[in-house]
């Protein structure tokens, strides 16, 4: 049951952002077939950037506001 891995399969705490090592809440497939991880701040940051060469966006970014997380960064 677990070798098939639906590609749209809820990000996790086991996900954690490439460039910073946070919960990722952004999954980014790319035209080249790889995939990158991103968290609120990043997934921000490099938005635009990525939208030339994603093929497909995962954003669970809204899942950062059903609780009151203050962001000090
Ligand atoms: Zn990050």
């Amino acid at each position: 049951m677990t070798t098939a891995v639906a590609p749209s399969a809820a990000l996790t705490a086991e996900d954690r952002c490439d460039r910073c090592g946070a919960q990722a809440y952004l999954r980014v497939e790319l035209v080249s077939g790889g995939e990158l991880l991103f968290c609120a701040h990043h997934a921000r940051e490099h938005g635009d950037a990525l939208k030339d060469i994603a093929a497909r966006f995962q954003d669970e970014t809204h899942r950062l506001t059903e609780k009151p997380t203050p962001v000090a960064d």
